[in-house]
């Protein structure tokens, strides 16, 4: 069985072809500047990647040249779009009522569009690739992944914030999580790694890309996590703030005269390592501007590293007196041994301990715990695309 995983943003699409018989990926894409000058990206497995640029104005015209691409005579991966037999989606926010993946119908599809203000920035978006893949693909069955569905046994008093409670019944504001397919997979591959039981599996995962999230995790469903209502609190991302002092926000607006739009700009995309270091949000280039002696740049990264600590300490009280694995994963996670070896610093006292020779270089699958640590630390790559294409399956044969 072949699954078309589309990933849609306001102006790109991801997609991915996955044989799940073999469980392995065809080629996979990226449309990007839609609406402006498009570009099209897509490599089949193990092939050439070629790059075209398009005239692409909206999010059909984009997947109509995807489609096109992964069945092109001579670069294609399959002969026809009947060889895709389903469409995996995802949906950033659900809601509190979108507990699990679920069959798109037309009925759900107006059902989502209510979510929308709780996802401004992102949830238009993926309504469009839904629309757009239903035209192009009428055959087939589409499937939508929530992110917020993994984080939907939080309890009440995890979910809910110290405000007024009128906020929370009347207004609607509560907890919800994010990158929710990264943290589901990367719990059931490290319970693999480990050969662990996996519904006996309590972990600290910390996805550590251009956004951050550490979530805490028992027996593979989120029970606690850095991200909130939305997408901006938590530990310091590449552009977004992270937590704040709201007296602080209170603040700009009242007495600097700030508006809340110049706020919102700051807080999404002129903070974080970007905000602090005035260089760049890519760790790369602040891992590089240290070398070269730049004061704010370690600054950042040092604030950066101690946010996530913190959180990994704060979110273990959440795993009811059991840490069994704490894992790094996404752009960051992955790939940074110096970022794992600073936030790991400091954490001995709830017995993790990194073992700096196993740290250094990893960028796979491994352990990288010293063998006297209490709590294995895990590199695990994340694999959302797969999550989605696995959770699409899934739904599929249970109905
Ligand atoms: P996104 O949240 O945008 O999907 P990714 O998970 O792709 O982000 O992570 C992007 C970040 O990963 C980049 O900003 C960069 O800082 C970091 N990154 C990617 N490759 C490397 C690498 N080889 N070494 C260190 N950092 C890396």
């Amino acid at each position: 069985m072949n699954v078309l995983v589309i990933n849609s943003g306001s102006s790109s699409i991801k997609f991915q072809l996955i044989d799940m018989d073999k469980r392995c990926t065809l080629g996979k894409g990226l449309i990007e500047r839609i609406g402006i000058d498009g570009i099209l990206n897509f490599q089949p497995e193990g092939g050439e990647r070629c790059v075209r640029k398009l005239d692409i104005p909206d999010h059909k015209t984009g997947l109509d040249y995807a489609l096109e691409s992964i069945t092109d005579k001579s670069s294609g991966i399959i002969n026809n779009l009947s060889e895709i037999h389903a469409a995996a989606h995802r949906i950033v926010q659900g809601g509190a009522a979108m507990t699990g993946p679920v069959i798109i119908t037309p009925e759900l599809l107006k059902e989502f569009e209510k979510y929308t203000p709780l996802a401004p920035l992102h949830n238009p978006a993926c309504l469009l690739g839904v629309s757009a893949a239903q035209v192009l693909l009428p055959g087939i069955p589409h499937v939508a992944s929530f992110d917020t569905a993994y984080y939907s046994g939080m309890t009440e008093e995890a979910y809910t914030f110290a405000l007024d409670y009128d906020c929370y019944e009347k207004l609607g504001y509560r907890k919800f999580g994010y990158h929710g397919a990264s943290h589901r997979y990367v719990n059931l591959r490290a319970a693999e790694f480990l050969g662990a039981d996996k519904t006996d599996f309590r972990t600290i995962s910390c996805h550590i890309g251009g956004g951050v999230t550490v979530a805490a995790s028992i027996d593979g469903e989120g029970v606690d996590t850095s991200l909130g209502y939305g997408t901006v609190c938590g530990a310091p991302m590449g552009t977004r703030s992270g937590d704040v002092d709201p007296e602080v926000i209170l603040q700009l607006i009242s007495r600097d005269g700030y508006t809340a739009e110049e706020v919102k700009e700051m807080i999404y995309k002129k903070s974080g390592l970007l905000g602090i270091s005035g260089i760049s949000s890519d760790i790369r280039d602040i891992l590089q501007a240290i070398e070269d002696g730049n004061a704010r740049a370690e600054l950042a990264l040092n604030i950066f590293t101690r946010s996530i600590r913190r959180f990994i300490g704060a979110l273990s009280t959440s795993l009811d007196g059991r840490m069994d694995a704490l894992i790094f994963t996404a752009g960051i996670g992955e790939n940074s041994d110096t970022v794992r070896s600073m936030i790991c610093k400091g954490l001995e006292i709830s017995g993790i301990k990194i073992d700096e020779e196993l740290n250094s270089g990893c960028r796979n699958e491994a352990v990288i715990s010293s063998s006297d640590s209490a709590v294995k630390i895990l590199v695990i790559p994340t694999n959302e695309e797969m999550m989605m294409a696995i959770e699409a399956v899934e739904t599929l044969n249970n109905n």
